[in-house]
């Protein structure tokens, strides 16, 4: 059966085994292809579903090289979906370039939605959701002031992915640029067994993290200025 869309962007779940949708399973069996970021977390993810399909790898050292023959492959009529290790693809994740050479070949594209650390992550937080800014993971070295220092001016709510064992350095460069009282939540391992949402002032969060062996995953969202 040929598929109306030829790039299926499918998100996965980021912890839960749950949390993925009936459409989503369906059109993972459907397609002639999965581009996946890691061929072996994919496979155990496509088993536990009872899901058989070709995998085949697509991840940032390889997608530059990659995207001409997939876009071939697309344009003579097969169909596919690209899947990242969790969440939604092309969300601090590969996938943004392929959509985009897909885009621009004519060929048509469709997200499902799902799964993605930061909406839950918002929303948990407790702090106004009406107007945010998706940062995704701040650049390490260079670059990182200049964005920290327009941040500091930033009146929507932010949000950051960040590791686990940068975040106390983390959340100290945010109350340096930000002031102390500023208001956060640090949400660790979201939608899995030991999810904690942290919620209370910059200083409050240190003091709280630097006393812990931080581990898991993590999104930081800071209200914005007020
Ligand atoms: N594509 C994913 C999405 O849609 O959210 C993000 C992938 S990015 C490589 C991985 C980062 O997402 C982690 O370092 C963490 O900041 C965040 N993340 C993913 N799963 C998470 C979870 N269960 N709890 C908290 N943060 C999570």
């Amino acid at each position: 059966m040929r598929l109306p869309t030829q790039l299926y962007v499918v998100p996965t779940p980021i912890g839960n085994l749950e949390d993925i949708t009936v459409r989503a399973l369906r059109i993972l069996k459907e397609v002639d292809f999965i581009l996946a970021e890691d061929t072996r977390t994919s496979g155990n993810l496509l088993k536990h579903y009872g899901i058989e399909n070709k995998l085949v790898p697509h991840h940032q050292f390889n997608e530059h090289k990659t995207i001409e023959n997939i876009v071939a492959r697309l344009t003579d009529g097969a169909s596919c979906a690209l899947i990242s290790d969790a969440g939604t693809p092309a969300i601090s994740d590969p996938g943004f370039m392929l959509v985009r050479a897909c885009i621009q070949s004519g060929l048509r594209v469709e997200c499902l939605p799902g799964p993605t650390a930061f909406v839950p992550a918002l929303v948990n937080s407790g702090i106004a959701s009406d107007r945010f800014v998706f940062e995704g993971f701040l650049p390490h070295k260079k670059g990182r002031h200049s964005r920290l220092t327009i941040l500091a001016e930033e009146e929507k709510t932010m949000i950051f992915y960040e590791s686990p064992h940068r975040l106390v350095k983390a959340l100290t460069q945010f109350a340096g640029y930000f002031g102390e009282e500023r208001y956060g939540c640090v949400s660790r391992e979201l939608t899995k067994i030991y999810e904690e949402n942290v919620r209370g002032s910059l200083r409050e969060l240190i003091t709280y993290f630097e006393k812990k062996t931080v581990k898991g995953e993590i999104v930081i969202v800071i209200s914005g200025k007020s």
